[in-house]
């Protein structure tokens, strides 16, 4: 049994969050964990809302409100949708109000840094705009990447994944109305990234990155790294612990984001043991899921912070995923191209949502997200075939149904059905879309088996559908009349099928409702209005 955190990387609170971030990292984690239970690990899952993002500013200087109140409506409504999309994380810290455990795991980073000599005091020139007294970082400026040419805000390019070099980023303008900035100069605090290359082509060595983030991470260490600056100045954040004139940059703090989670967790649950079980502790794997655009804080600024304290779990994986699209478009909050993850699971079932973001999530390549292929996977797959396989169970059941060995050729496409999702589970081959695929192929065995091998199919189905229909693949259990731990050791361990339980079937029969035409059009004319005013 292993030991492990999953982190999902913190949403920031300017918005709700729409279909294409639950298809990002935030289903995929808590797939992965409930993955990695259903194989025996104790795995500790958290994250938390950004609410020190300059998104944040930039979104209540729009509505002409107070960061805090941005921050303060939008935090919690991403928690609730989390918990209505069925992603049950341990803990959703809201970092607003800079309460002790977040100050409290900053100061432990920046001192970590600060003693070990690994931060560097520089004066360097600055994008600034004096019309609008707005510091030229992050969401306040955009410009010409000098790493990619394309356009991107001044904090991580979404075209190349790279922090832009300030100094080297052209035609520099202030996103308030698109002026050219002014350069001045400032002294900023930097991490010293270069003379910790060590610690960051040992983890490159050995981790099993996707593609995408392997490339990105054999560029890094080709060129020497630049450093990274950790402060800003800028009056929306906390403050760095011996400057309290300057802030701390957000993604700095978000290490200390998922550290101070746990801690706070931890003591909601009367217990500081459960936070140094995991946190203190090299034997404990970290394993963070991040969108590919916000790579480079976790694969290289967070091993570095970790590698300076006394004692800290092992980063194994960094598990990115590339971008969704909607019928061909980016997703944008602000412009409100998006389908609302809180809207869209009003109307649909959440395992059903589940699934299909699962089968097209953007793993390793740009996936599109599809109103009408939604529908037609759910009613074929699910509302069709799923349920008339479940609907067939109780006439089989009424005769010696139960007692029929499963066939040499069903069992030995469930062993190769076991394999697949053995592949898709562990940490360094994850995937949901692998495990969604195996699902669906399992329903589509059902249609074509005799009726007398559906009972055990279907039991089949209840056990591996459990990290990506939690819900759907419990009251399907229930109705088969199956223990909690049915078919658990022949997923980890192997050997022969388990009986099918031979309870007669009970209760309300467990069905995915088809989905409705209107419903498509609905939530298809209301992005399509957002296209069109764009
Ligand atoms: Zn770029």
């Amino acid at each position: 049994m292993a030991r492990l955190i999953v982190t999902c990387a913190p949403p920031t609170s300017n918005g709700d969050l729409h279909l294409g971030h639950l298809a990002g990292p935030y289903l995929a984690s808590d797939v992965f964990t409930r993955t990695r239970r259903l194989f025996g690990d104790d795995v500790h899952y958290i994250s938390y809302s950004d609410d020190y993002q300059s998104y944040v500013v930039r979104k209540a200087l729009a509505q002409q409100r107070e960061p805090e109140s941005v921050a303060r409506e939008y935090g919690p409504l991403m928690g609730e949708t989390l918990a209505k999309a069925h992603i049950k994380l341990d803990h959703f810290m809201h970092t607003l109000g800079l309460r002790d455990h977040y100050l409290e795991a900053l100061r432990t980073f920046y001192f970590a840094l600060r003693d070990r000599g690994a931060l560097l005091r520089q004066r360097v020139t600055v994008p600034f705009s004096r019309e609008h007294q707005l510091w030229g970082y992050e969401a306040f400026a955009r410009g010409t990447c000098p790493s990619c040419g394309e356009q991107t805000d001044a904090s991580q390019c979404e075209g190349c994944a790279m922090p832009p070099d300030l100094t080297r980023m052209r035609d520099v303008r202030c996103v308030i109305d698109g002026t050219a900035m002014e350069w001045t100069k400032v002294e900023q605090l930097f991490l010293n990234v270069e003379a910790n290359r060590e610690v960051l082509s040992e983890l490159y060595g050995r981790a099993p990155f996707r593609p995408a983030l392997r490339q990105f991470a054999s560029a890094l260490l080709g060129a020497p790294f630049l450093p990274w600056a950790i402060s800003r100045p800028h009056d929306w954040g906390p403050r760095v612990p011996d400057d309290p004139a300057a802030i701390l940059h957000t993604w700095f703090g978000g290490i200390a984001g998922y550290y101070a989670a746990s801690r706070e967790w931890a003591n909601s649950q009367n217990d500081e043991g459960l936070f140094t079980k995991y946190w203190s502790d090299k034997e404990t794997q970290l394993i963070h899921f991040v969108g590919i655009d916000c790579a480079y804080s976790h694969i290289v600024a967070y091993p570095i912070l970790l590698a300076h304290l006394p004692v800290a779990p092992t980063v194994t994986n960094i598990v990115t995923n590339q971008f969704l699209s909607l019928h061909g478009n980016d997703f944008s909050t602000s412009r409100g191209i998006a389908i609302w993850a809180n809207e869209f699971l009003d109307e649909i079932d959440v395992d059903a949502a589940r699934l299909y973001l699962a089968l097209r999530a953007p793993e390793t390549t740009e996936q599109d997200f599809d109103l009408d292929d939604f529908r037609k996977i759910i009613n074929e797959k699910f509302a069709t075939a799923l349920n008339q396989a479940i609907e067939r169970l109780p006439h089989a059941g009424t005769g010696n149904f139960d007692a029929a060995p499963v066939s040499t050729s069903v069992g030995d496409v469930l062993q190769n059905l076991r394999q697949r999702f053995i592949d898709a589970s562990a940490p360094a081959t994850f995937s949901m879309n692998a495990q969604a695929t195996l699902l669906v192929d399992l329903i589509d065995l059902m249609a074509s088996v005799d009726p007398a091998q559906i009972r055990m199919l279907v039991s089949i189905y209840s056990v591996l559908a459990r990290p990506i229909q939690p819900g759907f693949s419990g009251r399907l259990a229930r109705y088969l009349g199956l223990a909690d731990e049915w078919g658990s050791s022949w997923l980890v361990d192997g050997g022969d099928l388990p009986p099918a339980a031979r309870s007669p079937l009970e209760g309300q029969v467990p069905s995915i409702q088809p989905v409705a035409s209107e419903v498509i059009s609905k939530f298809r004319s209301r992005f399509e209005a957002a296209v069109r005013a764009a």
